[in-house]
């Protein structure tokens, strides 16, 4: 029993001054310990030998075993209940099976996941029913959907659980008709047709000469799109939304292609490099989209594979390559688009003019080129965009957290096609905090989800008044024409 009791009543009590008391507890005399409400606890022993020792009757005495109430047996109302066993579903949605004993169940991960709670999601959840064989359940639920596979749920982790992977797990497990609409279309359409959006050979070989005409007249003369050229250095794929949706997106990159004097080219075939296999767990869907950058890349006998430049189909394709294709990180020269703009800014291959940005400016760190890339694959891209974005800006502010720390934009996982608008748009709650936070006017950033994530939908349902723009862009606006 702990005897609780306000300095001045301690010092009624044994007639002496209250500082009496607080020197005796101090020293160690009186070893009471603070208590709620100013007050302070003591052991009714330690309470009953200081009475002995100056001949007082204790105030109180501890309840005898007579006065304390017995504890009522609580009979199940529920006998039909049958105890969770540890099903066989279990094994197959995680690797090992030491994984059970190793989550402590702490709720880290739910703490740092922005949409827990959403419908019920929560990361601990889906940890605990995976090893308690309730794959099924799992599989009912949509959580594996509304999940932006961002990681930060592991980040926060103490354990180092693999939790994207189980969450790519269940989506890989799913029929393909519970696959959200828009990205099984996607991977469909791209599987038949060589391209997310189909689009027929014909039109996008003229669409590009088109582009590349413009960019000719407006800024680099002689310029021409180089399509099918063998023995380029650079294999390139295009983001089947650009020429589709936005065409001029495609000048930016051109334009540094060209100034920097590089050989490049992009296939008349398979050209696309968004990879929608990675969103919708199909394994076989990924491998064959990144077998056909190998093969373009070997029949135009190029030197170096640019990584698509979209986070996530960056991050496919260097995981679908390390997978499935080893012996291709030996015979190319594997470059993302960061490692690209680095080179030209650093061997001095292209100039830039930082003086002409004044706007403030942050930069969104792509989860899939940051903390799943160093977690994944030991590189993690970092301080390159940052390099880059001081070079071509002068004034730039950090969105914290950022770095491996920072947040998805919240469309992640490919929830920028599917119908969970307003769960992408809860998840970007967080980053329009962020932004909002930093008082830039520009964020850059080197994904095409990110930037359409934040440009499209964070900027008007969060008021941000934000211009997006993609670091190649930015990169693009700083440019010195050649010879200048
Ligand atoms: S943070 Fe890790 S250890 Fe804690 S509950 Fe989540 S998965 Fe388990
Ligand atoms: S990966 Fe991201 S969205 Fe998915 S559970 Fe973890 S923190 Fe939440």
């Amino acid at each position: 029993m702990l005897y609780e009791f306000k300095v001045s009543d301690l010092a009624d009590e044994f007639g002496v001054h209250r500082n009496t008391i607080r020197n005796w507890i101090s020293a160690g005399t009186l070893p009471a310990q603070k208590a709620p409400g100013r007050k302070y606890s003591i052991k009714w022993k330690e309470y009953n030998a200081l009475c002995e020792k100056f001949g007082r009757q204790p105030k109180v005495w501890p309840e005898t075993e007579n006065d304390i109430p017995p504890v009522e047996k609580v009979e199940s109302h529920s006998p039909d209940l049958a105890p969770v066993a540890l099903g066989s579903l279990s094994r197959e949605l995680y690797d090992d099976p030491s994984y059970a004993d190793t989550c402590l169940a702490c709720g880290s991960c739910a703490s740092a996941c922005p949409i827990t709670g959403v419908d019920g999601l929560d990361p601990r959840k889906i940890i605990r029913m995976a090893f308690l064989g309730l794959g099924e359940e799992l599989l009912t639920s949509d959580w594996m959907w509304k999940c932006t596979l961002c990681a930060k749920c592991e980040e926060a982790c103490p354990m180092d659980m693999n939790i994207v992977g189980l969450i790519y797990g269940l989506r890989a497990r799913c029929d393909r008709d519970k696959v959200p609409d828009g990205l099984q279309r996607g991977v469909v359409t791209c599987l038949e047709r060589g391209n997310n959006m189909g689009i027929p050979k014909e039109d996008f070989l003229e669409l590009l000469t088109e582009i590349g005409n413009e960019l000719a007249e407006e800024s680099c003369p002689g310029f021409k799109v180089p399509i099918d050229m063998r023995g380029a250095r650079l294999l390139m794929t295009v983001n089947s939304k650009d020429p589709f949706a936005e065409p001029d997106n495609l000048k930016f990159l051109w334009k540094i292609l060209h100034a920097a004097g590089e050989t490049w080219t992009i296939p008349a075939d398979n050209w696309e490099g968004v990879n929608w296999g990675f969103f919708s767990g199909d394994d076989k869907a990924m491998k064959t989209i990144v077998s056909r950058i190998v093969d373009n890349a070997r029949r135009l006998n190029c030197q170096t594979i640019l990584l698509p430049e979209c986070g996530h189909a960056y991050y496919a394709t260097r995981m679908g390559l390390e997978k499935w294709y080893p012996e291709v990180l030996e015979e190319f020269e594997i470059f993302s688009v960061l490692d690209l703009l680095v080179e030209y800014i650093e061997a001095g291959k292209i100039k830039l003019d930082g003086t002409r940005q004044k706007k403030i400016t942050t930069y969104q760190d792509p989860c899939n080129y940051g903390r799943k890339s160093l977690d994944a694959f030991g590189v993690g891209y970092f301080e390159e965009g940052r390099l880059i974005t001081k070079t071509c800006c002068q004034d730039f502010v950090e969105m914290t957290p950022n770095r491996y720390g920072n947040y998805c934009c919240g469309a992640g996982g490919g929830l920028w096609t599917t119908q969970y608008s307003a769960e992408r748009v809860f998840y970007g709650r967080v980053k329009a905090r962020q932004i909002k936070e930093t008082g830039a006017k520009i964020v850059i950033t080197p994904c095409h989800t990110c930037r359409d994530q934040i440009n499209e939908s964070l900027n008007h349902e969060f008021d941000l008044g934000i211009e997006v723009k993609y670091l190649w862009e930015i990169v693009s606006d700083a440019l010195v024409a050649p010879g200048k």
